[in-house]
């Protein structure tokens, strides 16, 4: 792919639609509009239900990937929470460049949060990230949520795909690099929901049907659904569906449904986006998505 060509994709990317590209507009850091993929007015507040929004599931929902910010403190996301008839979990970031790096970090952490009425977990970034905290203080988190969007590379740096300026020269190597890295995670993590599954870079959103193959989609799938993995024995794992990035799409989620996993709905948010959802409902529409669907995290 030559340079004018790329510049070319990111451009359009930039200008049109493409499926995950709000990611970019920074999903880490909060504090960004989403656009519908299906050129239905995406309506920003939950305060009303406007016609042609997806019904609210029959089911219990809850909204296991909310970011506590100073644009949302714990009381604004319960209160968020509570008008749109949402339960909770809250995630934060182990590792290097993040808040919780030692065993007093996460006790407090889940400690300030243990009297609310939430979820408590964790999003790591880094493979390896247990390796910094003791069992008897993990074993206090409710959950784990991973995604496979941050590859490492061969000199012990990494690769944020979520990124805008995240280049792809060659999409099929890309492919092969990113399922091995999928695959690890999957196979080598101690985590309970996999995030932001089928996630691609803005420069080859748009070829998510043909780079999403039948083999690659059923390896995924295999993956959550071994019990036997030694990293989580006896335990499968859950398919977050993304309200952000809008992933996965459909046809992952009926194979998956139809493979026996459980979902999760997740909103990434750090700000009043907390526990709306329309990508997700509409997913639970099309999927006939039931109770007995989704991924329900215990507390401690
Ligand atoms: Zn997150």
């Amino acid at each position: 792919m030559t340079h004018s060509r790329r510049t070319f994709l990111q451009t359009t990317a930039a200008a049109l639609w493409v499926p995950h590209f709000s990611r970019v507009l920074g999903a880490r850091s909060g504090d960004f509009d989403v656009i519908s993929p299906d050129s239905e007015p995406r309506v920003h507040t939950s305060r009303s239900s406007k016609g042609g929004e997806p019904p609210k599931p029959a089911f219990p929902v809850h909204d296991y990937h909310v970011h506590l910010s100073n644009t949302l403190t714990i009381d604004q996301a319960l209160q968020l929470g509570k008008e749109r008839g949402v339960q909770l979990g809250i995630l934060e970031h182990p590792g290097p460049g993040y808040p919780i790096n030692t065993d007093a970090d996460l006790q407090h952490y889940i400690d300030g949060l243990r009297h609310y009425p939430v979820r408590i977990g964790l999003q790591p970034v880094y493979p390896g990230w247990s390796k910094a905290f003791s069992k008897p203080v993990l074993d206090q988190l409710d959950y784990i949520l991973m995604d496979a969007l941050t590859l490492p590379n061969p000199d012990g740096t990494y690769v944020a795909i979520w990124q805008i300026d995240t280049h792809v020269d060659d999409a099929e190597a890309f492919m092969q690099r990113y399922m091995q890295f999928i695959e690890q995670v999957l196979t080598t993590e101690r985590i309970d929901i996999f995030g932001w599954p089928t996630f691609l870079p803005v420069p080859i959103a748009r070829q998510y049907a043909e780079l999403w193959t039948k083999p690659r989609i059923r390896r995924i799938i295999d993956l959550c659904a071994d019990a036997k993995q030694p990293a989580r024995p006896g335990k499968k794992l859950a398919i977050e569906i993304n309200e952000v990035a809008h992933v996965p799409d459909e046809n992952f989620i009926k194979q998956a449904k139809q493979a026996g996993l459980k979902f999760t709905f997740g909103t990434d948010s750090r700000n009043q986006n907390a526990a709306h959802f329309y990508y997700c409902y509409q997913m639970a529409q099309r999927c006939g998505l039931t109770e007995g669907d989704m991924f329900v995290v215990k507390g401690k």
